[in-house]
Parts: C-alpha cells; sequence; structure tokens
C-alpha cells in the first residue's frame, strides 16, 4: 500500500471518526465507563474493537486490555461500539410500538402510586366488560406491608389496590386460581419476573396457557430496578424506630427509597444503603421495562405523578388509544428526552449482572501447626443440611478435614434470599458429653447465598490429630440459634 494511498483512507476515516463524535457528543459516555463496565468487571472478550477504532487508545498485550495514549475527550465511540455494551434502545426497552406519558383522568385514583395510569387501565377494562377480573397486589391487613396477590373482580377492588410494595408478590398464584375458576379474561398487573412467568407459560412448548384456550391474560408489567426482601428490608425499618403500621406510601424516586406517613416524609434512605436488602434474583435480573408486557408501565422518565408508558403489543396499543379516548387517561407526547431518561436506567440494569463478585471470605486460625500426620483413617466428605429453622432452612453447612489434617474447614452458606447479620459462630469438640477446646467466630455479614469459609484447629496429641466428635453451632442477632449439629470426624486414636 503506498503512503499516499494511506493517507487518503485515514483522512476519510477521521472524517468520519468526527462525524460520530460530534453525533454521540453529550452522551457522556467514555473510556472510563468502559473501563468500569466492560474491563473492570471482567467481560471484556478482548476484541480489541475499542483500541482499534479510536486514536488514543492502544492495545496492551500484556495486560491484555486497551490502554490510553492521549486524551480521552468523552465521546463515546470506544464504549459505543464494544460488542458488550448495550447500546441499541430496543436491546434496553424491549419493542414498543407507542410510549406515552400518562396520568389518570379519574379523580378517585389521584394519589395512586405514581399517574396512577395502571388503575385507570384496570377501571378502563372493568368498566368496557373487556374482563372477568385482574390480578393485583394489595397489602397484608396483619403483616403491614406484606404483599399478597388477589384476584378482584370489580373496579373498586382496583381502586383498593392501587400503590406500589417494592416486594416479590406471588401474582401467579393468584391467576392461577382465577383461571381454574373459569375467569376467561383477565388483567395481570406484575413486575417484569411476573410478567416473564406468564409469557413463559403462554409460549413455551409445554407452557401452561399455551393449549388453554380459554384464558385470555392482559400483562400490564410494571418498570422495576430492584425489589427487596420484605424479611429482611421491615425488620430493618424497625430497628430505625419506623413504625410500618404508620407508613402510607413507599416510593423509589431518583436513586432514593422514600417512607411517607401521610403526606409527611418520615425518612429516606439511599438506595445503595437498602442494597444488602434487594432480593437476591434482581442482581440477575436485566430487565427494567417489563419487555414481555402489552403495556409497561413505570415512573422514570415522566416527571411527578405521572407515568411512562410503553404499548408493545397492537392490543396493548388498542386498549390504551381507547382508554385515552374515553377520559380513563389523560396523555401527553412523549418526548425523546422521556425515552432517554428510561434509556439510562435500563442499561444501568442490564449491566448491573457484570457487577455481581462472588464474594469468598476465609478466616483462617492462628494457631500454630503441626506436621502433618501420615496414616489417618478414611476419612471422606461429609455434608450435612442444616435442620429446617421454623418452616425455613437458613444455612447450608459443608465441614471436611483439610489435606494437611491440622483442621477442619467448615463452609457456611446463606441459603436464604436475604442478608444475615451478625451471626456467631461455635465450634467445640465433644469428649463424652462434655464440650472441649470452643472456639468462637464473627460473621458480621452473610449475603443471600454468598459462602464463608473458617477453619476449626484439630488438637494434635503426641504427634497424631485427636479427631472424635464436635459440634457446631450458629447463633444470629436477629433469629437466635439457627443452626446446632454434631459431625463425628472418624475414630480418635489411642
Ligand atoms: C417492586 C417494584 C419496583 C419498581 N421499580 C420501579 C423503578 O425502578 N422505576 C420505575 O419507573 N417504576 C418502578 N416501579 C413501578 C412504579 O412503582 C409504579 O408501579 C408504576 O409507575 C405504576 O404507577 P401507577 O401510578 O400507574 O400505579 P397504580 O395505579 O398505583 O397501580 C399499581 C399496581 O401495581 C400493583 N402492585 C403493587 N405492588 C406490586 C408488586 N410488588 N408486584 C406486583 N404488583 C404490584 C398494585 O396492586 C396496583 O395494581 C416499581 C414497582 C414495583 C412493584
Amino acid at each position: 500500500m503506498t503512503n499516499e494511498l494511506n493517507n487518503e483512507k485515514s483522512s476519510k476515516y477521521d472524517y468520519s471518526f468526527e462525524y460520530i463524535k460530534k453525533k454521540l457528543e453529550g452522551s457522556k459516555d467514555s473510556f472510563g465507563k468502559l473501563v468500569k463496565e466492560v474491563i473492570r468487571t471482567g467481560i471484556c472478550s478482548q476484541c480489541g474493537t475499542c483500541a482499534a477504532i479510536c486514536p488514543v487508545l492502544e492495545w496492551d498485550p500484556i495486560l491484555g486490555e486497551p490502554r490510553l495514549v492521549g486524551r480521552c475527550s468523552g465521546c463515546g465511540i470506544c464504549y459505543n461500539n464494544c460488542p458488550k455494551v448495550i447500546s441499541d434502545p430496543i436491546d434496553l426497552v424491549g419493542e414498543f410500538k407507542a410510549g406515552y406519558v400518562t396520568k389518570t383522568g379519574i379523580p378517585e385514583v389521584v394519589g395512586a402510586q405514581d399517574g396512577g395510569t395502571v388503575t385507570s387501565l384496570l377501571c378502563y377494562l372493568f368498566d368496557e366488560h373487556l374482563i372477568d377480573g385482574a390480578v393485583t397486589t394489595k397489602k397484608d391487613p396483619n403483616r403491614p406491608w406484606v404483599p399478597v396477590a388477589q384476584l378482584i373482580t370489580t373496579k373498586e377492588e382496583a381502586i383498593e389496590s392501587a400503590g406500589s410494595i417494592y416486594c416479590h408478590s406471588q401474582t401467579v398464584d393468584a391467576l392461577m386460581d382465577g383461571v381454574r375458576n373459569d375467569i376467561r379474561s383477565v388483567a395481570f398487573v406484575g413486575t417484569p419476573c411476573n410478567i416473564d412467568a406468564v409469557a413463559k407459560m403462554e409460549n413455551s412448548p409445554s407452557g401452561m396457557l399455551k393449549y388453554f384456550m380459554r384464558a385470555h391474560v392482559l400483562k400490564i408489567g410494571l418498570f422495576c430496578m430492584d425489589s427487596f426482601s420484605h424479611e429482611a428490608l421491615y425488620p430493618f425499618f424497625e430497628k430505625e424506630g419506623i413504625d410500618l403500621r404508620e407508613i402510607t406510601k413507599m416510593d423509589i424516586n431518583k436513586g432514593k427509597f422514600f417512607l411517607f406517613r401521610g403526606d409527611d416524609e418520615v425518612k429516606s434512605y439511599k438506595i445503595k444503603e437498602l442494597d444488602k436488602f434487594k432480593a437476591s434474583s434482581c442482581n440477575f435480573c436485566t430487565d427494567l421495562a417489563a419487555e414481555n408486557a402489552d403495556i409497561s408501565v413505570g415512573s422514570v422518565g415522566s416527571g411527578p405523578m405521572k407515568n411512562t408508558t410503553l404499548a408493545r403489543t397492537g392490543l396493548g396499543v388498542e386498549i390504551m388509544d381507547d382508554a385515552i379516548k374515553k377520559g380513563y387517561i389523560i396523555a401527553e407526547p412523549f418526548s425523546v428526552s422521556n425515552l432517554n431518561s428510561v434509556l439510562y436506567l435500563a442499561r444501568l440494569k442490564k449491566v448491573m449482572q457484570y457487577n455481581v463478585k462472588a464474594r469468598r471470605v476465609f478466616i483462617v486460625s492462628d494457631m500454630d501447626r503441626e506436621e502433618p500426620f501420615e496414616e489417618l483413617p478414611e476419612l471422606k466428605e461429609q455434608v450435612e443440611i442444616a435442620k429446617p429453622f421454623g418452616a425455613r432452612r437458613m444455612l447450608r453447612v459443608d465441614q471436611k478435614i483439610n489435606e494437611a489434617k491440622t483442621g477442619v474447614n467448615i463452609a457456611i452458606k446463606n441459603v436464604v434470599g436475604f442478608l444475615l447479620e451478625k451471626l456467631d459462630v461455635r465450634v467445640a469438640t465433644v469428649e463424652d458429653i462434655f464440650e472441649k477446646r470452643p472456639w468462637k467466630a464473627d460473621i458480621k455479614e452473610l449475603y443471600p447465598f454468598e459462602s464463608i469459609q473458617i477453619q476449626y484447629p484439630i488438637e494434635i496429641k503426641d504427634g497424631k490429630p485427636a479427631l472424635g466428635e464436635i459440634i457446631i453451632e450458629i447463633f444470629s442477632d436477629t433469629y437466635g440459634k439457627i443452626f446446632s449439629r454434631k459431625y463425628d470426624l472418624g475414630p480418635k486414636e489411642k
């Protein structure tokens, strides 16, 4: 290739580069974002696209990652061309036919969670006799703010069940109750994971609703960034001195979780502070906007007391347009800036799972190590599962003697979907009816499905490990004794 040709190519390339750079200007995507979301999280596939297209990036063959060799202008070309970054709007929020900014046109619905669009849609559907019933979620009358899914058959009940409860609700159970009781046409309100369950039942080859032609389900999806485990979040609120019976509204807005009593804000928390109470499944969910729904409704991008509404299917568009025409819903045009806010949040959710890093903590005893003993009886791995605590098993405990025969490795796994805090682990050797060599470890926090490994030193007598029985007991600050079991490590050396 001649130099002349080279130069001509590079100037044409530069022209295109500048053109795209200008187009992306202001999007605030920079090399730093690529580093944070793709390189540091370990999802970079080392294709080298970023370094190949940007004049100030070079591929570092030793580190196996791109390196800045000039000033980053923040144009985001590297970020937006990376195959691991999701930047296409359809990939971020799913396909939709029409977008709206909406609020209720029904006076009784004003004061619902946001614009009251979901409740207004249900009112419209009941008034027009388009549905026999609807699945909504209300608060359990006996346990404050615990969600209970229900099948309703009137618009009055729809108005009563307005408002968001930021915890998983077993909506499919209520749906199937309705289907079994000959409800033929039903509106189903649910978070993206609830909507996915119904979509799967409708579409998968063995789906329970696929060949069941007597039921038609209109799926109304709620946008959802996070859902919480009420077993973990509510005790935290109570510890903070909040009486949940007095709380009339919970709201997530602009990265904060608010609790209200009437119009008064009782308390607010940064969502990050509450991350540990998040339902573990949300760490792996990438669907913000209920992509499999007929109509998806959220608050992001719409402004206060309004909704962002996406009609995805033909039926969804017809229902929305008729509800607007008949005054149930008031709609404003959906602008690029409304969409951009949704896209921004959707992208955060799509990349969230990359930031989940398995934590593994080792607490190693400081006991002096003896030389490994040679001839030990056969010891096989013993795996025991904790006895149920109440109706729920909270921990799985595995134990195994280490290779050097100097200690018992004890792996403790949180098998409930919420954070366990302040665990005291007590291990002792059992001799006849006496417990000897008690040993303690504190675990400050054990995240959902996290496993922590600790080591109990084996007593060495006359150069040989003294085996026999050990007892492992685990106490939780909140739930009391949640684990207790004896293990036989093998016959004692004489
Ligand atoms: C767990 C959760 C997380 C959310 N996160 C976001 C978010 O990050 N960004 C965003 O823009 N919007 C989010 N939303 C949606 C938002 O809170 C509103 O539900 C939505 O904007 C509709 O407002 P609305 O005024 O039309 O609702 P309303 O007219 O008040 O109707 C809300 C409907 O949702 C039902 N419902 C309440 N709680 C649940 C539940 N746990 N599961 C299933 N159905 C329920 C109610 O029964 C009611 O029918 C979330 C909702 C939930 C439940």
